[in-house]
């Protein structure tokens, strides 16, 4: 086998365990009555897609969005950018739905299989939980990084 066989042989065995390892997770839970009993994690926030920032007025916009209580932006893995509420929804009793039978197709739509206690992990690659971390971010970025001192004010 070559290096490269060897390498894409060993990243294919790793990734057939983790699936494994999840499916058998995820059924055990799912034959349990209730895989969401004591959770309501995605019940309390929303998120939104939002363009792509690719201007200074985009980049300030982005700024505006995170100087707000409860509000972060994410890049998701598929390099889209989100906006999240990090507000509960008002029908939520304690940790359970209080209009299960009438919720929203959004919420039926959603899995546990690929939620954020039972998926594979954060849905986002990166995360700005304040203009802060945006900032940070900002001032490495190859594309937007020319923006960073207009946009924050810096001499
Ligand atoms: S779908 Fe996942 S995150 Fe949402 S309530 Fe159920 S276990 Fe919690
Ligand atoms: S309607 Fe029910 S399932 Fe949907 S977000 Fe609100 S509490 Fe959660």
């Amino acid at each position: 086998m070559t290096e490269t066989g060897k390498e894409n042989f060993f990243r294919w065995r790793e990734d057939y365990y983790k699936d494994l390892k999840k499916n058998f997770t995820v059924k055990f839970l799912m034959d349990e009555k209730n895989p969401c009993a004591g959770c309501s994690l995605c019940c309390r926030y929303i998120a939104m897609e939002i363009d792509k920032p690719t201007t200074k007025k985009d980049v300030d916009q982005i700024r505006w969005f995170l100087i707000h209580k409860n509000v972060w932006v994410f890049i998701d893995h598929d390099k889209t950018w989100n906006i999240q509420f990090n507000t509960p929804c008002e029908k939520l009793d304690g940790h359970l739905c209080s209009i299960y039978e009438k919720r929203p197709q959004i919420c039926r739509n959603y899995s546990v299989e690929t939620c954020e206690k039972y998926g594979d992990g954060d849905a986002f690659t990166v995360l700005f939980k304040n203009e802060d971390e945006f900032k940070e971010w900002l001032k490495k970025d190859k594309k937007l990084g020319k923006y960073y001192k207009e946009c924050f004010f810096v001499e």
